[in-house]
Order: C-alpha cells, then sequence, then structure tokens
C-alpha cells in the first residue's frame, strides 16, 4: 500500500476542472484493501473468457500503479449535483454511446460527444425550467455484458467464436481472431478514458458548474475496476469515472459488482428489468444505499414499453415503503430491443410509450422522475426506427452493439419526458 504522501495538500491544490497527474499519490488504505478482498471473494458474472489469468493479472497489477483518472472533488461535484436531483431541484439526463471505441477518443469526436450532451441538458433545462446534470456514457463505457458469450461464426457457422464485449476485451469484426480477449486492450482503454477525460473538462472550463458534464460507464470488467479503487477523503471511491452502474445482468445481491458498488463513495446507479423482484430492489437499495443518503443510488429502470406498467407500480411502492432513498430514472432502451430483417434496432414509438408510462406511474405515487439514461449519439445515423419508417432500412448503422438514438429522434425522446413531467 503507497503512503498517502501529501495526499491532503495534494487534493486541496485540484479543482474539479484540473486532471490527476504523477503528483497525485496512488492511494490504497486498510479500507481500500478490504472492500477489494470482499470483492474478489464473491462471485463475478458476466467475466470475459480471457485466455491466459496470467496476463489479466498482470494488466490487473499495471492499472493499479497508474494514476487514477477521476478525482475525489470530481466525485464530490457530482455528488452535490445528485443531492439536487433528489430534492427535485435538478433532472438527470445520462446519455451516450452503449458501446464507445478506443479509436475514437480523440479530442474532436469527444467534444461533438460532450457539445451534444450539453446542449441535449440545456434543452431540458430551459424547458423544464430545473438545472440538468448530464453525465455521459463515457470515458469508460468499453466492456458489455451479453446475453450470450458465444456466438457462430458468420463465415462457418459450425465454428462459434466468442461474442463482442465491449473494445476493452475485443474486437467488433465478426471472425474468430479478433474476438479472442486481449487483456492488453484493459490498459488500452485505460489511456483512451484518459483521453476523453483531458477533453471532456477541456470543454467544460469556463463553464458554469451547473453545465459541466460528468461521466458514467458500467461497472463490468472487474480487472479493470478493482485496481482503479482508490482511498478518497471520506472512504473508497472509484477513480475509472465519476458515476457507475451494475448492469441488469451483474445485479445480483450476493455478486462481485454489487459488493464493489456498495463499497464506493460515488453516486451509483443499477438497472432494474423485468425478472428484479419488489424484495429484489428493496435489497438492493439497502445494500448499495445503507446510509439512505439522498443522490446516492439511481435505480435505473427497464422494462420495456410492453411490461413497464405492470411491473413498475410494484417495486415502485415496495422501495418507497421499504427501501432506502433513490433517484428514479428511466433507461427506455434495453427493455425495447427487436430485430428487423436480422438488425438489432428499437421502435422510437416503444421508447416514448415506455417514458410516458414511467413519468405517469412515479408521478400517480407521488414519487420523482428525475430523468433519462439513453443511447444516443450526435450523428444522423438509422440505428432506432420511427413509426413513420413502415419499411425500415438502416443505410446509416454504425453502433457495434446497441442501436441509438440520432438527433432528432433524442430530441423527441426528450421533448416526450419534459411534456409529461408538466
Ligand atoms: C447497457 O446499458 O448498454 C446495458 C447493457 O444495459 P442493461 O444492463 O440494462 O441491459
Ligand atoms: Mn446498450
Amino acid at each position: 500500500d503507497s503512503p498517502a504522501r501529501g495526499g491532503a495538500a495534494v487534493r486541496e491544490s485540484l479543482c474539479c476542472c484540473e486532471p490527476p497527474d504523477a503528483a497525485f499519490p496512488v492511494r490504497r488504505d486498510t479500507a481500500v484493501t478490504a472492500l477489494l478482498t470482499a470483492v474478489s471473494a464473491r462471485p463475478a458474472a458476466q467475466q470475459p473468457p480471457w485466455p491466459h489469468q496470467f496476463e489479466v493479472d498482470d494488466v490487473e497489477a499495471e492499472l493499479a500503479e497508474l494514476p487514477g483518472l477521476t478525482t475525489e472533488a470530481e466525485v464530490d461535484d457530482l455528488a452535490g449535483a445528485m443531492t439536487l436531483v433528489a430534492r427535485g431541484d435538478a433532472l438527470v439526463l445520462q446519455g451516450g454511446d452503449c458501446a464507445e471505441r478506443l479509436h475514437e477518443a480523440v479530442p474532436d469526436l469527444v467534444r461533438r460527444k460532450v457539445d451534444y450532451l450539453q446542449g441535449l441538458a440545456a434543452m431540458m433545462r430551459a424547458a423544464s425550467g430545473l438545472p440538468s446534470v448530464a453525465v455521459g456514457r463515457l470515458a469508460g463505457q468499453y466492456g458489455k455484458p451479453r446475453s450470450s458469450p458465444y456466438e457462430p461464426s458468420p463465415t462457418d457457422p459450425g465454428l462459434r467464436m466468442v461474442a463482442y464485449c465491449g473494445d476493452a476485451v475485443n474486437a467488433p469484426e465478426p471472425e474468430p481472431p479478433q474476438r479472442v480477449p486481449n487483456p492488453r486492450r484493459l490498459r488500452a482503454a485505460y489511456d483512451s478514458a484518459q483521453a476523453v477525460l483531458r477533453e471532456v473538462r477541456r470543454a467544460s472550463r469556463g463553464k458554469p458548474p451547473a453545465e459541466r458534464v460528468h461521466v458514467a460507464h458500467e461497472l463490468l470488467l472487474l480487472p479493470y475496476e478493482r485496481p482503479l479503487v482508490r482511498a478518497g477523503a471520506q472512504g473508497p471511491f472509484t477513480t475509472s469515472t465519476h458515476f457507475g452502474w451494475i448492469g441488469e445482468r451483474t445485479r445480483a445481491l450476493p455478486g462481485a459488482h454489487v459488493a464493489l458498488a456498495a463499497g464506493l463513495r460515488n453516486p451509483i446507479g443499477v438497472k432494474i428489468g423485468p425478472t428484479a423482484t419488489p424484495d429484489d430492489v428493496v435489497a438492493l437499495t439497502r445494500a448499495l444505499n445503507p446510509e439512505g443518503l439522498p443522490g446516492k443510488l439511481c435505480l435505473i429502470t427497464r422494462y420495456g414499453a410492453g411490461e413497464v406498467d405492470r411491473l413498475l407500480p410494484g417495486v415502485a411502492k415496495a422501495v418507497a415503503r421499504h427501501g432506502t432513498p433513490v433517484v428514479w430514472l428511466c433507461d427506455p432502451m434495453h427493455g425495447n430491443g427487436l430485430k428487423i430483417a436480422g438488425t438489432k434496432t428499437r421502435l422510437v414509438e416503444d421508447i416514448l410509450t415506455e417514458v410516458a408510462t414511467f413519468v405517469k406511474v412515479l408521478s400517480g405515487l407521488r414519487l420523482r422522475p428525475s430523468g433519462l439514461h439513453l443511447e444516443l449519439t450526435p450523428d444522423p445515423v438509422t440505428e432506432c426506427v420511427s413509426p413513420q419508417d413502415a419499411e425500415p432500412s438502416f443505410p446509416d448503422y454504425r453502433s457495434t452493439c446497441d442501436p441509438r438514438l440520432n438527433p432528432e429522434q433524442s430530441v423527441a425522446v426528450i421533448a416526450h419526458f419534459l411534456d409529461r413531467l408538466s
């Protein structure tokens, strides 16, 4: 464990726009060590089939010696904003790619994403009169959970290949050799995340605090997440991001991901889908926000347009009665996947329905719909399809994973949310 050499003095000199650097020592203390031991003792779902564990261990050790990507001051800044959200004094917009690409960590592209997200948050602010906290699926959204770990090779259906698990693991090209998980990619993910954060900070500089963009990703790949947990003044926090969420496939209460998120002081989220019972969700709120801190935990519901009306009321009532405080966000994307002509897509109509039902159900229970979690891009892609597309075609499909909303569709979804809110 590295001693906290001059840690407090260094921290005080950092404003939240300044990146951590070599002067910021790698800090792990007994609380961090205890957390990492607890995480490692639990079963970890959705870890890729790495060919050689010793190579993964080497990268994990390497990451443990690198500076944290985010600072405690930045995490505190977001935590402060989330307490406003919990009080009903601000809204949240989380959005970005389903899967970020490592090679897209270049200033122009990142700037485009950040400016776009800020523009959407400004639109929310203008329409609602409330500040909107913009959180990008950015600077770390490089690992993907999969419903099936293998798939048939398209060129030789007798051969199976590893599913694409995000750029931190393998390449999306549908060729078996490209799909072999390569642990060096975890290090490349760190480098890309660092480059993205540099640009996010540059974009936020000089802007009022209400327009700062923060970053988030799914806390999925443990050899990446564990070494980036560091000691903070108020306990362990992850320096891999500002906000981390647990996915629908890794939210088992006894699992490693819940243990990890439970030990962090960052604001966190957990995706809630149709298989989560009210008791499961109550237990998650108690495990992930035991002190009942306002703004600490977001429940990001993703039921699908056909299920949200049936399933959200029971869960919301149980959490309100027996759980600890939560912020309710709607992910209207992940419960609405379908295939048209072999292509993964989502109907904008279903997305709008889920958003409207989410607002209706929570408002009816006197609970607060606080925002959206979307997969979106500033590019004019044709990945999700609109009701008017009688025979959808996908002339501009770029996502390597799930289909995203293009600008016109994103604006329609956000406007629909704001409209129902008022
Ligand atoms: C995602 O956010 O890309 C994702 C996989 O979501 P979920 O865990 O809700 O399926
Ligand atoms: Mn996705």
